[in-house]
């Protein structure tokens, strides 16, 4: 579902990513961590065609997101760390917003709407404008937006901060939901304990450096995953 292929990405100078290469694929959870500017913001920004790369090549369910990019981004959704959200507006514009973007149908966004917003515990907030959100809402507003078209990849970068446990615990199934349906999700995060739980799969970036990646049971072996991490960051 995803496929980079030797990304590098400089900002100047300085190397950000520097020939990177992974694949995820439909069904897994791959967790994305690494130490504060290892490169995980830039390479989510890179598959998700926001910012231009100076190598390599990426695919989205085998389309180019640099010769492509229309394409390659109705298949997936990118939640950043921080989402800007149109606070002017109130929730239920910005997700019907958003489904016209994506051109997803009346009675399909009404029924994803819907689901996402109830489970996530944001429904009730839908009629107020987003400038009277806590983050923690604003943040559940960001998770329904990108679930309405049912993106073949999810790429979201540190999707649990913000949110109170029930519905942290709530996202997790959805997130199984969907790589049960075909769909893979590439995620990063700095809560190793929660990324061991859940994810199928594990990448670690150091400057810049994909240092490991496979499958997290193999990964780890019989060391948690931040002892392994601690370790790796040590060598
Ligand atoms: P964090 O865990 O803190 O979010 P990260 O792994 O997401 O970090 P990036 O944001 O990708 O890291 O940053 C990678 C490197 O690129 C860092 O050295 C950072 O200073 C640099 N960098 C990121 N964005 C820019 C930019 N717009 N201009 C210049 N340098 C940048």
């Amino acid at each position: 579902m995803l496929e980079i292929k030797n990304l590098t990405k400089k900002y100047d100078s300085k190397v950000a990513v520097d020939n990177l290469s992974l694949k995820v694929e439909a069904g897994q959870i791959c967790a994305f961590i690494g130490h504060n500017g290892a490169g995980k913001t830039t390479t989510l920004k890179a598959i998700a065609g926001i910012i231009e790369f100076d190598e390599g090549e990426i695919l989205v369910d085998g389309i180019n997101i640099a010769s492509s990019p229309i394409e390659a981004k109705q298949k997936m959704a990118y939640l950043p760390d921080n989402p800007d959200l149109y606070e002017h507006l109130k929730g239920i514009d910005y997700l019907n917003f958003i489904a016209n973007v994506y051109k997803v149908g009346k009675e399909d966004r009404q029924k994803s709407i819907e689901e996402y917003a109830k489970r996530l515990e944001i429904y009730n907030n839908l009629k107020a404008p987003i400038s009277s959100y806590s983050h923690g809402m604003k943040q559940k507003l960001a998770l329904v937006s990108a679930l309405i078209h049912k993106p073949k990849l999810l790429l979201l970068d540190e999707p649990f901060v913000g949110l109170d446990p029930i519905s942290s615990h709530e996202f997790k199934e959805i997130m199984n939901e969907f790589v049960k349906n075909g769909s893979a999700i590439f995620y990063s995060t700095h809560v190793l304990e929660v990324a061991e739980k859940i994810c199928t799969h594990v990448a670690i970036i150091k400057q810049g450096k994909l240092i490991t990646h496979g499958e997290m049971k193999k990964v780890r072996g019989l060391k948690s995953l931040e002892s392994l991490f601690l370790e790796l960051e040590n060598e």
